[in-house]
């Protein structure tokens, strides 16, 4: 792992005086993520909606972006508009559109803001046209039809009272019209047909009455990497960008390079004798005297406790001096133990925990395996505690 060029804490909690110095860290390799854009791009040959909700799936919000932003992305997605609203106060100008259902009260923030609204109803509709008219504004939008995901949006096969009323709007300027796909990150799922044939069922509705087909996007990160018939007008890929395959069924049909690594440090070494157990609840005992190494990060940073050691052999993985040990005992809030055997590891040597080092490699989606959960949960649970450190790109202004 080369040396951070530089160092900055975009949480939204920043804790004095651990910015640089705490040996745990997030490394975010700007240069991957640049490539993972290029990369996609190149795929899929339309427009990129590059998606940066939850801190930009863990890797730091207005970096990301601003990042993002300089290497051209056609547009962002947030979940929130909060979030949206954090990039705008950071200087970003590409058009942001928050995926996220709405409440009426929101809307006059996203007017204010220049930020895209996803319409998801007749009635939001209506409520944001009343908003708009009173701020004597344009609303930018995006419908959304619900395809099969039984989630926002109006269903497919009942939406053209909902497509006539945002075509004749006047107060809302329709930009695009979208759903999302449940299980595109499998590519032998039958789901994304179905999905794509309803969607542009629906979206026929727009010939039908005579308006303007606005721009259509329906792939996410699967879709992109699966789907071709998907990718339509734009694309919305998440994890891809960082660098994550989103499933374990999932195709590497594009070259993606993983942007985040997660490293720390050992700061203790200590032999326990044979039977003596290793932290809460003493779950776990070595058969012979062994050697064991303290890292400094736990379930506080969002490192899951799932990782734990199982009495049936299962548990998380560290990788120390380009080789795998096991985590054993309970991991704790701040830090848990690794068994490192018969081999030898010094105070201050570095354990990446996601990441590379030599020859060995524990990527998200391994990492998440052992958990029992998915690398998305996992890069966005990794929270402000752990300071950022940018790589590979230009140092992002500090906020
Ligand atoms: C999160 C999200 C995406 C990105 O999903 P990935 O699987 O990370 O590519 C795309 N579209 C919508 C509506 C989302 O909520």
């Amino acid at each position: 792992m080369q040396a951070p060029e530089s160092s900055a804490n975009p949480s939204d909690v920043p804790v004095p005086g651990t910015v640089g110095t705490r040996p745990t860290r997030v490394m975010v390799d700007l240069a991957n993520l640049s490539h993972n854009l290029a990369g996609i791009r190149a795929h899929v040959g339309v427009p990129v909606m590059a998606i940066v909700k939850a801190n930009a799936y863990g890797h730091g919000l207005v970096p990301v972006a601003r990042h993002l932003q300089a290497r051209g992305v056609d547009q962002l997605g947030v979940a929130f508009v909060e979030e949206g609203v954090q990039l705008r106060r950071a200087g970003v100008t590409v058009p942001i559109l928050v995926l996220g259902g709405i409440c009426a009260r929101q809307a006059g923030q996203f007017i204010a803001h220049d930020l895209e609204i996803t319409v998801s109803s007749l009635d939001k509709l209506r409520q944001v046209e009343a908003t708009a008219e009173a701020m004597g504004r344009k609303a930018v939008i995006h419908l959304k039809i619900d395809t099969g995901m039984e989630r926002i949006g109006v269903h497919s096969y009942s939406s053209r009272a909902f497509i006539e009323a945002a075509a004749a709007s006047r107060w809302c300027e329709l930009k695009a019209v979208y759903s999302h796909l449940a299980c595109a990150d499998d590519p032998r799922s039958p789901m994304t047909a179905l999905q794509l044939e309803r969607f542009l069922e629906a979206c026929a509705h727009f010939e039908r009455i005579g308006a303007p087909m606005p721009l259509r996007h329906l792939a996410n990160s699967g879709g992109v990497l699966h789907f071709p018939q998907t990718w339509l007008d734009m694309v919305r890929p998440g994890i891809a960008l960082y660098g994550v395959l989103p499933d374990p069924a999932s195709r590497r049909s594009i070259d993606l390079r993983p942007v985040m690594s997660l490293v720390s440090q050992v700061v203790y070494f200590k032999v326990v004798r044979a039977g003596n157990p290793v932290s809460y609840g003493a779950t776990w005992a070595p058969a012979g005297d062994t050697r064991v190494v303290t890292v400094p990060i736990g379930y506080g940073d969002g490192y899951p406790r799932a990782l734990s050691s199982s009495a049936d052999g299962r548990g998380g993985q560290v990788l120390i001096r380009g080789r795998r040990h096991p985590i054993v005992g309970r991991v704790c809030m701040d830090q848990f133990m690794v068994d490192i055997g018969a081999d030898s590891a010094w105070n201050e040597d570095e354990v990446v925990l996601i990441g590379a080092q030599g020859d060995a490699f524990i990527g998200a989606e391994e990492l998440a395996r052992m958990a029992g959960t998915i690398p998305y949960e996992i890069m966005v649970g990794l929270n402000g505690r752990i300071p950022r450190h940018y790589v590979g790109g230009p140092e992002p202004q500090p906020r």
